[in-house]
């Protein structure tokens, strides 16, 4: 791939051609209004430590304390007062308490609360833009484009010229004003700020913002100022961002499995991926796999912002770590069907179908997995259906019953 190819498409202003969706009435606007593909404004949100800000707002008295959230034997998260202390995410609880005798546990095996959170939050961001993309529970992508686009056609020359930015300038890059692109990302660190404020003001909850032109972009450079903090990338600073990367491992969207691939053929930098033989590349990966990551390489990543809407299906799942008996196991299991009709319950939607999945247990690190599934039996889903009507409505949240349409049959 040529450099100048990838510049083009993802990391430097295009050209504007006349009449495009979104020309603005006026000489000053219609400079500043550069084709939709090579304008867009992307922000990722990455919450900071998400599972332990959950906890010090469900309990204000770990506020200030180094704080673990613990996962079997693992510490999966923590606040920055124990980072700061020398506890690592990931760590064993062995190691995080020798490094940090004062640090507090949190049992966090019960994901209840931070998928509840986590979606309050994907609320929040929709009510700026629809187009918001989950990503786990603590990060979101949220197209800006359009919305941009109306800020800048509200404003008036003089003043468009007097847009400022919010936060950071990746590269500490000098701003602009004559750029559309510089223009139009600011627009978009102002309303990355406006979304982080809100997630404070509402949810109690701090995060790290990335604006950029393209999620991968996005993605590595909301990582750059932490915690609660924001970062806007520059067109000029793109390549700075992606070779600042140590191994083609911690770039977005190239897996363990692709990154060992690539090893074998000693790939190992950003750069090594820039000058290897596409040929070769396509031939080892396959042509989509190669183009896509050989693109990356360069910044540039089409992929559209994908709304990711209300969750296509609900697990539970446990270790039976403490079961020894088949009692014991289905006991287990019934607690686990009953917290996952209850989450059924409370979501509104009827469930087509149900699977049970099986991994066992193999001292050679070699898990099987088996499943089996079947539709759910329609006795059941009128039981659901009835549940719904008495129970949830209330706690049903403005955007499911908005999305569901359930809102005038349970009026009725
Ligand atoms: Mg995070």
């Amino acid at each position: 791939m040529e450099l100048a190819d990838a510049e083009a498409a993802g990391c430097s202003q295009g050209a504007r051609a006349p009449g495009e969706p979104g020309d603005l009435p006026g000489s000053v606007h219609n400079q500043l209004v550069p084709t939709r593909s090579s304008s867009r404004v992307i922000v990722h949100v990455d919450l900071d430590c998400f599972y332990a800000q959950v906890e010090m707002i469900s309990n204000p008295e770990l506020k200030g304390k180094p704080l673990g959230v613990q996962q079997k034997n693992l510490v999966v998260t923590c606040n920055y007062e124990a980072r700061e202390l020398g506890v690592k995410k990931l760590m064993n609880i062995r190691n995080a308490k020798e490094k940090c005798p004062q640090l507090v546990l949190v049992n966090g095996e019960d994901l209840t609360r931070y998928r509840e959170m986590s979606y309050k939050v994907t609320e929040l961001l929709e009510e700026f833009s629809p187009i918001v993309e989950r990503l786990g529970f603590d990060e979101n992508f949220v197209d800006l484009t359009e919305m941009v686009e109306k800020r800048l056609q509200q404003l008036q020359s003089d003043e468009i010229s007097a847009v400022a930015v919010s936060g950071h300038v990746y590269n500490n890059q000098s701003v602009n004003l004559h750029d559309v692109m510089h223009i139009r990302l600011l627009a978009g660190s102002q309303i990355a700020a406006e979304m982080r404020e809100a997630m404070y003001n509402r949810l109690g909850l701090t995060g790290c913002a990335g604006v950029a032109s393209n999620k991968l972009l996005a993605k590595l450079v909301s990582g750059i100022f932490k915690p609660n903090q924001q970062t806007v990338l520059l067109p000029e600073s793109c390549q700075d961002l992606i070779h600042s990367l140590n191994h083609i491992k911690e770039m977005p969207g190239i897996g363990y499995k692709t990154a060992k691939r690539l090893e074998v053929l000693g790939i190992n930098s950003v750069h090594d991926l820039q000058i290897f033989s596409s040929k070769i590349l396509e031939k080892e990966l396959g042509i989509l796999v190669a183009q896509r990551i050989q693109k990356l390489s360069f910044g540039e990543d089409n992929s559209p912002v994908t709304p990711s809407g209300p969750p296509q299906s609900f697990s539970e799942e446990d270790s039976f770590k403490k079961c020894s008996s088949e009692v014991e196991a289905k006991k287990k299991i019934e607690e686990l069907l009953a917290s996952l009709l209850n989450r059924v319950c409370q979501d509104g939607r009827k469930p087509h179908t149900i699977r049970l999945a099986i991994r066992r247990y193999s001292s050679e690190k070699h898990y099987s997995r088996e499943s089996r599934q079947c539709p759910v039996p329609s006795h059941v889903i009128q039981k659901l259906g009835t549940e719904n009507e008495r129970h949830s409505y209330g706690r049903c949240s403005q955007r499911q019953r908005n999305k569901l349409g359930f809102s005038t049959k349970w009026k009725n």
